[in-house]
């Protein structure tokens, strides 16, 4: 029964006993209520323990002790109560609309996502959402507009300056985007096309963020040996748009880089000075994922992937290739440092999962020419992830003030469409690593940091507004779970596992998961204020 209804029910039950003063006790008006957890309420502020009740898509009350009845009552005693986690860095697009489910995050307390990730969204961020809506999915989901697809769409796949023209279609089209309600604008410059947007086309293409106070987030130009140029170039275009700036998953990639963080974290501290909004995010993982062609010079790849392939036939540019690779392969550690995630050819699928060092030697085969034959095999779309960063500076990253937690990974299921390759475990693990290692554990953050960092932080980021913090009047996006237990199961090897430890997810309201069932879909799909 719905609160209105309910409502005029009771006014009339009480009307014809005649004791007003009995209408509520026991009453059932709240769908849903959440008892006695210990609400940690993303703010950072300390935790209390309180009951939470919700009516349709918001909470109604937070107090000491909710008189009414819920349809659902849900005990939290022992447990934490928590707003549904914010990952601002997703890219579950992949498989949303196979798998609307999202089993992987909604089982670890993630209620919203935003995609468009890396500079690559949907080119019609309207046509994305109005999917997304009649879909719908298990958890609400935004996007970026992706600064790459807008220039591929516009100026191609080579590496050239735009016309004032083809500038001008560009602007156009990302002021269309942040219209049709997209959270933000993304670049991924270690990647064709976006990796040919100079810095002045960067900046022009951010400048209609400003006015909507949303972020410029970057996969930045280089983040091992020019790690320092590309923070120095993001934070310029930030300061030259007037925006925002998020640099995605921060880190100091290969041995010989981990000592410049202090030097990264102090650039980033005196933009912030300087009026520049800069933060940034991380996935709690020391390895990262990305395309097996990433290995080789932005260059190479120059104009798209036959050209990617001609240039390794033509012996004067194929020695070249090889030696930047090999250095490249040799800055993370070796090809063994190298693990193939997904392929699309049959005769390649015993190497998802493995090592490519290993796995190219088991072959009796040279690790580079197999690597570039394996690329021929797959039409150059090949997976992989790379163990190349320091433990100690992810802690640092995700302890620092302007630090948030964003998992950069995909929506996967156990079973179904939604299981695919070998992928990073990040997608189906990261909250919960945080919560179990990073807290729990090894007592990096406190809990309420923690839940900081998963929530308001990052909805204050894309100007979520009424999601991020439990409290009266906000949407009822939650995650309970027990503190003592909570932690990710996917690995490298086997990253198709649930994370543990979640007692239940509610997105906008409804139960989305519950005691190891998965219910009701209520997601939405998300547009900018
Ligand atoms: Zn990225």
């Amino acid at each position: 029964m719905k609160r209105r209804q309910f409502l005029s029910h009771a006014a009339a039950g009480a009307a014809a006993i005649g004791v007003p003063g009995l209408v509520g006790v026991g009453r059932r008006e709240h769908e849903v209520v959440l008892r006695g957890g210990t609400i940690v309420d993303g703010s950072g502020r300390p935790r209390f323990v309180a009951d939470l009740a919700i009516t349709r898509d918001r909470i109604a009350a937070i107090a000491p002790r909710v008189a009414e009845r819920g349809d659902r009552e849900i005990d939290c005693r022992g447990l934490v109560v928590a707003p549904g986690f914010v990952d601002i860095h997703s890219h579950g697009d992949g498989t949303l609309f196979d798998d609307p489910n999202a089993e992987g995050l909604i089982r670890q307390g993630v209620t919203t996502i935003v995609v468009g990730a890396d500079g690559s969204s949907r080119a019609s961020v309207r046509d994305l959402l109005a999917h997304l809506a009649v879909l719908p999915p298990a958890l609400n989901v935004g996007t970026m507009i992706g600064l790459g697809t807008v220039r591929g769409a516009v100026v191609g796949n080579d590496d050239r300056a735009a016309s004032r023209a083809e500038l001008a279609e560009m602007v156009r089209r990302v002021e269309e985007a942040l219209a049709d309600g997209a959270l933000g604008a993304s670049s991924g410059l270690e990647y064709t096309p976006g990796a040919f947007a100079p810095r002045d086309e960067l900046i022009a293409l951010c400048r209609p963020l400003a006015a909507r106070r949303l972020a410029y987030h970057t996969h930045m130009r280089n983040e091992d040996d020019r790690l320092l140029d590309a923070i120095d170039e993001s934070i310029a275009v930030a300061r030259g748009a007037g925006c925002g700036l998020q640099v995605a998953h921060l880190k100091t990639q290969g041995p010989r880089n981990w000592g410049k963080l202090d030097t990264v974290f102090a650039r980033l501290e005196a933009a912030r000075a300087a009026g520049v909004d800069a933060a940034f995010d991380r996935y709690p993982y020391l390895a990262y994922q990305t395309a097996l062609t990433n290995l080789f010079p932005v260059w190479s790849r120059d104009g798209g992937t036959p050209r990617f392939f001609a240039r390794l036939d033509d012996a004067a540019t194929a020695a070249r290739i090889r030696t930047e690779t090999l250095d490249k392969v040799a800055l993370i550690g070796g090809w063994d440092n190298v693990q193939i995630t997904s392929v699309s050819a049959a005769e390649d699928k015993a190497a998802e999962g493995r090592r490519l060092g290993t796995f190219a030697a088991e072959r009796g085969s040279d690790a580079y020419e197999f690597t570039v034959a394996m690329l021929r095999r797959n039409s150059g779309s090949v997976g992989m992830i790379g163990f190349a960063m320091s433990e100690e500076n992810l802690e640092r990253i995700l302890r620092h003030e302007w630090g948030m937690v964003a998992s950069d990974g995909g929506a996967f299921a156990t079973s179904g469409p939604a299981r695919r390759g070998v992928p990073h475990p990040r997608g189906s693990g990261s909250f919960a690593r945080v919560l179990g290692r990073y807290v729990r554990e090894r007592k990096v953050l406190t809990l309420e940091q923690a839940i900081h960092k998963c929530t308001a932080l990052p909805a204050s980021r894309i100007r979520l507004a009424d999601r991020g913090t439990l409290r009266v009047g906000a949407y009822a996006d939650v995650a309970v779970f027990d503190p003592d237990t909570v932690i990710d199961r996917a690995d490298f090897t086997d990253p198709f596992q649930y994370a543990v430890g979640f007692k239940a997810t509610i997105v906008n309201g409804g139960v989305s998961f519950a005691d190891g069932e998965r219910f009701a879909r209520t997601g939405r799909a998300l547009r900018g204020s």
